[in-house]
C-alpha cells in the first residue's frame, strides 16, 4: 500500500529524531511492501523564519490532506521572546484545532529493560508499568472564556473551565475503547468534589460505561490520583481525563518511567486520523550534537501504523525492534548517564532500522 505522511520536523533535536523515524519507516515498508511518502512541511520556530508566522496555511493543507502528520518536537530560546500568539509553541494548539484532534493518548511505559530508569522503587515498580492516559485536547480551560477585569483587589484574570457532554462522551468513547483492547479498566480522573464542570463530566463518564459492561469503570479525584499515580502506578491500565488534568498528570507519568525520550504520543480525531509526536520538546541544550535520543518519535511512528493505518503486524515490528535493541545492551546517552559507548541518533536509527 502507499501512505502519504506529513512530516513536520519542527526545531531543535526535531529534525534529527525525524531522520532516523522515517529510516524506521523505510526499512518498516521494505519488509511489508508498503511506501511511505513524506511530504515535509514547516510548523514553529523554522516556519517563523521561512515565512514570518508559526503556522502556515500549507503547513495545515498539507497535513489535512495527509493520511497521519508525525511531527517533531517545535519551540526554542530563539523565539521565547516573542509574544504569546506568535511563539513556536502556538503552531501546536492550531494544529491539534484545525485538524479536530480532540483525543491526546500518551503510553507511559516503562520497558523491563530500563526498570532501573524509573525513580520509584523496584518494588513499586515490579517488571514494568503500561498505563495509557486518554486526555481531552480541545476543550476545557486551555480553549475557554478568558480575560481580565478590575475588582476590588485590582486587577484580576480569569480562564473558564467549560465541557459540554458531547466532547466528554466522545473522548470518554475513546477510553473505553483502548481499555477493551487492554485490560479493561477505566480509571476517570477530575474534582467532582469541587466543581460543577467535574461534576457533568462524571456522570457523563458513567453513562458513556454502560455502553461497555465488559470494562471496569473507576472514579479517582485528581490530588489522589496524583498521588496513587507514585504510591502504586500498576492499578492503572487507561487513565481518561481533562485537557488540563491530562497536561499535569501525564508529565508526572512520563518521569515514573525515568526517560523522556521514550515517550511516544498520539492525538487522534473521529475515525482514523491522528498526528503522533515524541512527548518531549526540541531539547535546544543538546541539538546538533547527536545525543538525542530517537526512540520517542520511532515509536510514535510505531502508534501511527496501529491506529491511523491500521497496519498492526508492522506496529508490532518498530515496539519488537525497540525491545530488542534494549534487551540487547544498546543505550543512548540519556539512557546510560552519558556513559561514553552511548550510541548517537544516528547510530540508533540505524540499529532500530536494521532490526526490524
Ligand atoms: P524538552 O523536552 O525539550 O527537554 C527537557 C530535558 O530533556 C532537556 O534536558 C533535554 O535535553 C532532555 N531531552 C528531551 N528530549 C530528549 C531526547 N529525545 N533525548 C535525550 N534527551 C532529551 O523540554 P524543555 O527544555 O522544557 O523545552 C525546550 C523547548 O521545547 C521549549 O521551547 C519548549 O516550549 C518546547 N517544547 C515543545 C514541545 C512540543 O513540540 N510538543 C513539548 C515540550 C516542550
Amino acid at each position: 500500500m502507499n501512505y502519504t505522511i506529513a512530516v513536520i520536523p519542527g526545531d531543535g533535536i526535531g529534525p534529527e529524531v525525524m531522520e532516523e523515524t522515517k529510516k524506521v519507516l523505510e526499512a518498516v515498508g521494505r519488509k511489508f511492501g508498503h511506501q511511505f511518502a513524506f511530504q515535509t512541511v514547516l510548523a514553529g520556530g523554522a516556519a517563523i523564519d521561512a515565512f514570518g508566522e508559526c503556522l502556515p496555511q500549507n503547513t495545515i493543507d498539507v497535513a489535512k490532506s495527509a493520511d497521519a502528520v508525525l511531527l517533531g518536537a517545535v519551540g526554542g530560546p530563539k523565539w521565547d521572546a516573542l509574544p504569546g500568539e506568535q511563539r513556536p509553541e502556538k503552531a501546536l494548539l492550531r494544529l491539534r484545532k484545525e485538524l479536530g484532534l480532540y483525543a491526546n493518548i500518551r503510553p507511559a511505559k516503562v520497558f523491563s529493560d530500563l526498570a532501573d530508569a524509573s525513580p520509584l522503587r523496584p518494588e513499586i515498580i515490579g517488571k514494568g508499568l503500561d498505563i495509557v492516559i486518554v486526555r481531552e485536547l480541545t476543550g476545557g480551560i486551555y480553549f475557554g472564556k478568558r480575560g481580565h477585569v478590575e475588582t476590588e483587589f485590582g486587577e484580576a484574570a480569569y480562564d473558564v473551565e467549560q465541557y459540554s457532554v458531547g466532547e466528554i462522551r466522545r473522548i470518554s468513547r475513546t477510553a473505553f475503547e483502548m481499555a477493551r483492547k487492554r485490560r479493561g479498566i477505566v480509571s476517570s480522573v477530575d474534582k467532582a468534589n469541587v466543581l460543577e464542570s467535574s461534576r457533568l463530566w462524571r456522570k457523563t463518564v458513567n453513562e458513556v460505561a454502560e455502553d461497555y459492561p465488559d470494562v471496569t469503570l473507576n472514579h479517582f479525584y485528581v490530588d489522589n490520583a496524583s498521588m496513587q499515580l507514585i504510591r502504586d502506578p500498576r492499578q492503572f491500565d487507561v487513565i481518561l481525563t481533562s485537557n488540563l488534568f491530562g497536561d499535569i498528570l501525564s508529565d508526572e507519568a512520563s518521569q515514573i518511567t525515568g526517560s523522556i525520550g521514550m515517550l511516544p504520543s498520539a492525538s487522534l480525531t473521529d475515525g482514523n486520523f491522528g498526528m503522533y509526536e515524541p512527548v518531549h520538546g526540541s531539547a535546544p541544550d543538546i541539538a546538533g550534537t547527536g545525543k538525542a535520543n530517537p526512540l520517542a518519535t520511532i515509536l510514535s511512528a510505531a502508534m501511527m501504523l496501529r491506529y491511523t493505518l491500521n497496519l498492526p503486524e508492522e506496529a508490532d515490528a518498530i515496539e519488537n525492534a525497540v525491545d530488542r535493541f534494549l534487551a540487547a545492551g544498546f543505550r543512548t546517552a540519556d539512557l546510560s548517564g552519558g556513559a561514553p559507548d552511548a550510541l548517537s541518533t544516528k547510530e540508533t536509527g540505524d540499529r532500530v532500522a536494521a532490526m526490524i
